[in-house]
């Protein structure tokens, strides 16, 4: 039954997640519940789905990894994905954890503990979604809602070898999503496989009303065509994704997903997608501006943490000091800079123009192919530590995954084996990159990559 399901998955997770540390809280008897009263026949009928805690779930915790937001915040309604899952009988379980409000590539910036690489416990699990790709890489999870605002399902599903699916902008709502940069942010599925990431995805994709970006498009019936195969597909190889500083290992193993491709039957070409080298410094200079008028919402007042007890500037002062991390406060540092009156136009409108630039090299690129096909990271997953005070190279690591979106088209990163690191074998992902909209066409290939 479904209550056994869960009865199981949550003995599995007492007794792993300790080590692992991929879910921050689990409310059994909210679990069960549900499940008692699963309805079976619908599609997801009593299957347990694990969710990032930046997701509102009703009656649940939902602490972005923040300390601000630790103790005493309960969601008090369901994210439309939420509602969508349960309206197919799926049951919401366990938040899982995430570098704090999704910034970050390695879920260390979580204020509330770590967690690790289910496949070397010495490495990152990837992030920001680092707990939803760690729970079903390591069995405690059938599958699990991440956000991705610039790789942040994608990247850590690589580091993790598993399935991660971020889909376009305005597919799916982000209603009940606490928002970390709203141009860019989209939730999706972490799974085990493509075909479980097209249901999900079949479950939370769609129009809604709460959600003023969410897109009025009809839903194609993502099953149907999933074994379709890509014999007649042309699939590109962008020339700046293969060049210099992605690890020759990583390349091997992505060259031979390629190769699988085409002895299925597709055309491989490459393409040029020439101001990718600006994807990094568009991408987080529109991300913190957008985060740092996003985070005024934590003031000390309205949610979570308070702190000082003078005027109502030093409550907002002392709670932000107090309730923010390191890397959260300088974004928001960031963001305000490029924001400022004097410099708005030399950085913020300037990186809105490269945002054109870098979504119109995509449009023409789907102009001659029907996906494009990279790396998801230059490197396999790096030990836990690594970047501690180098937060520079680390948004350089997202080169790959950042561009999807900033031109608001969906991606997803499949298994490609591993590489050998130091006696460890670790996971890399091959990225494939579709239009706008252009799931079916994504998914499709992707299985054929599987
Ligand atoms: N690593 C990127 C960042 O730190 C992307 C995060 C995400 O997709 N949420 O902003």
């Amino acid at each position: 039954t479904a209550v056994d399901l869960v009865d199981q998955l949550a003995a599995s997770i007492e007794a792993r997640n300790p080590e692992l540390g991929a879910y921050l809280s689990l409310d059994l008897a909210a679990a069960r519940e549900c499940a008692s009263q699963a309805d079976l026949s619908l599609p997801l009928g009593g299957i347990p789905i694990g969710i990032k805690d930046n997701i509102n779930v009703l009656g649940q915790p939902c602490t972005c990894g923040s300390k601000f937001l630790q103790n005493g915040y309960t969601s008090p309604y369901d994210a439309t994905v939420i509602s969508r899952l349960r309206a197919q009988g799926a049951i919401p379980m366990g938040r899982l954890n995430m570098d704090e409000f999704a910034m970050g590539s390695s879920t260390e910036n979580s204020a509330l503990g770590r967690t690790v690489n289910p496949h070397a416990p010495d490495r990152i699990p990837g992030g920001s979604s680092g707990g939803s790709a760690a729970a079903v890489a390591a069995g405690l999870a059938i599958a699990t809602l991440g956000s991705d605002t610039g790789g942040s399902i994608r990247q850590p599903a690589s580091h993790c070898g598993v399935v991660g699916l971020k889909p376009s902008y305005g597919r799916v709502s982000r209603y009940g999503l606490v928002a970390f940069a709203s141009s860019l942010d989209q939730i999706g599925p972490i799974t085990r496989s493509v075909e479980d990431a097209a249901r999900v995805l079949q479950a939370i994709a769609g129009h809604d009303p709460r959600d003023s970006t969410s897109l009025d498009a009809p839903v194609p019936d993502y099953l149907a065509t999933l074994e379709n195969g890509v014999a007649g597909l042309k699939l590109g190889l962008p020339k700046e994704y293969f060049g210099e500083g992605i690890d020759e290992d990583v390349r091997t193993q992505v060259m031979a997903k390629v190769d699988q491709l085409e002895k299925a039957g597709a055309e491989i070409v490459e393409i040029s997608l020439p101001h990718t080298e600006h994807a990094v410094a568009t991408y987080y200079i529109i991300a913190p501006a957008e985060a740092s008028s996003n985070l005024s919402r934590f003031d000390g007042i309205r949610y979570g943490v308070r702190k000082g007890d003078g005027d109502l500037l030093e409550v907002y002062r002392d709670s932000r000091e107090h309730g923010f991390g390191a890397e959260v406060k300088r974004r928001i540092l960031l963001g305000t800079y490029v924001l400022s009156s004097g410099y708005y136009d030399a950085y913020y409108n300037r990186a809105q123009k490269v945002r054109t630039l870098i979504r119109r090299d995509f449009e023409e690129a789907f102009g001659e192919v029907d996906a494009i096909l990279s790396p998801v990271v230059p490197t396999a997953a790096r030990r836990i530590g690594e970047n501690s005070d180098n937060p520079l190279q680390e948004y350089l690591s997202d080169i790959f995954t950042l561009a999807a979106n900033l031109a608001g088209i969906c991606g997803i990163s499949v298994p490609a084996g591993c590489v050998s690191q130091g006696g460890q074998e670790l996971p890399v992902g091959l990225q494939i990159l579709g239009k706008h909209l252009g799931e079916e066409t994504l998914l499709r290939v992707a299985r054929a990559a599987e």
